[in-house]
């Protein structure tokens, strides 16, 4: 149902889908005014649309906790006065910004969907067009009962919405750049918008919106890989104040079974460092118990990633440790979905 009354505030950071060629065929960032000049098709909505624009837009290489906190604000002062939000962002880091935003954007009740493009919006066969409208048109899209549809943070990329802190860049060339592995798409835009009312995250009732900014940025991800030697891995040790390590492992969450492997791990735990077990795979879910080389790691201390992405864990360590919970607490809420970023039975 469209509610012809609605606004959306569209805030542009910049990305592909701001671009335009300039006379020399480089791609800049587009003059944010000439957007309806780009795609007049906005014209032709039944619903306000307001821009605003990051005074330089970036490319998303660039985004971090101090932009994403800068977006916090901009939804925070205009949370009242809007029926959604849409964020025109970089493909590149989105999957990271979507996951940030969702624990930042504590107990929502209106969207708030990251779009993009892989071609820039002035480009004739651009995929910014159809991103851009239709994630528009779910921003004001309400229930039969009058309340919105979506009430959470969101990715929208090529007909599909997906819960922002489960998805993950699949590809840099292709129109369907996102996927989300390890939940179910929110909707999906065919002829019609087809949305999953059964999966959408609720606010809590009576209870309202909480804007955070601060994230803890104290924290690194190790890939783990055949051949990794014991200086590389030990390296991380001498970061100083981190606080926590998102050790990407491979599988149901199993690593090397060599001792001086779990020494290291066990002397970043026994220095306060909390060891989060995130599996490579883009599927499925870290399981401990399965194997020995997992078990090892349980035994010392690391804990269970579940399904969550890295990109997910990045921003809810950040979050966590940005909250000024103490480590125990931090573990605490590991284990916990917050804002479904993992599934726990
Ligand atoms: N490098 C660009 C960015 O992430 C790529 C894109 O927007 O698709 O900002």
């Amino acid at each position: 149902m469209l509610d012809s009354n609605a606004s959306v505030l569209l805030i542009y950071t910049g990305g592909t889908i701001g671009m335009v060629e300039d006379v020399n065929g480089a791609l800049i960032p587009l003059d944010f005014t000439a957007l309806r000049e780009f795609v007049p098709e906005l014209k032709r909505f039944q619903f306000w649309i307001d821009t605003i624009q990051f005074e330089k837009p970036v490319d998303s290489s660039d985004m971090n906790p101090e932009k994403w906190s800068k977006l916090v604000r901009i939804i925070q002062e205009n949370y009242a006065r809007y029926d959604g939000f849409v964020i025109l962002h970089g493909t590149d880091t989105m999957a990271y910004s979507a996951s940030a935003l969702s624990f930042m954007l504590e107990n929502i009740d209106k969207p708030v969907i990251l779009t993009g493009s892989q071609l820039p919006i002035g480009k004739i066969r651009t995929d910014g067009r159809e991103n851009l409208l239709t994630a528009l048109e779910m921003a004001v899209d309400k229930a039969p009962d009058g309340k919105p549809i979506v009430t959470e943070v969101c990715i929208f990329f090529q007909d599909l919405l997906m819960r922002g802190n489960r998805t993950t860049k699949i590809n840099a060339a292709n129109f369907k750049a996102f996927n989300s592995f390890n939940f179910p798409v929110l909707a999906e835009a065919g002829t019609k918008i087809r949305y999953r009312y059964d999966l959408m995250h609720r606010p809590l009732p009576h209870s309202t919106p909480k804007f955070h900014y601060t994230l803890d940025p104290k924290v690194a991800i190790v890939k783990i890989f055949p051949g990794m030697s014991a200086d590389v891995l030990k390296a991380n040790s001498a970061i100083l104040h981190l606080k926590a390590i998102v050790l990407e492992t491979y599988g149901a969450g199993d690593a090397p079974g060599d001792q001086w492997f779990l020494d290291i791990v066990d002397e970043w735990i026994k220095k306060g460092i909390v060891v989060l077990n995130v599996s490579q795979c883009a599927s499925g879910s870290v399981n401990m118990d399965l194997y020995q080389a997992g078990k090892s790691l349980q035994e010392i201390g690391v804990l269970s990633g579940y399904d969550i992405t890295t990109e997910a864990a990045v921003a809810k360590l950040m979050f966590l440790f940005g909250l000024g919970l103490t480590r125990h607490e931090v573990k605490i809420a590991l284990k916990m979905s917050i804002v479904g970023e993992i599934t726990v039975d």
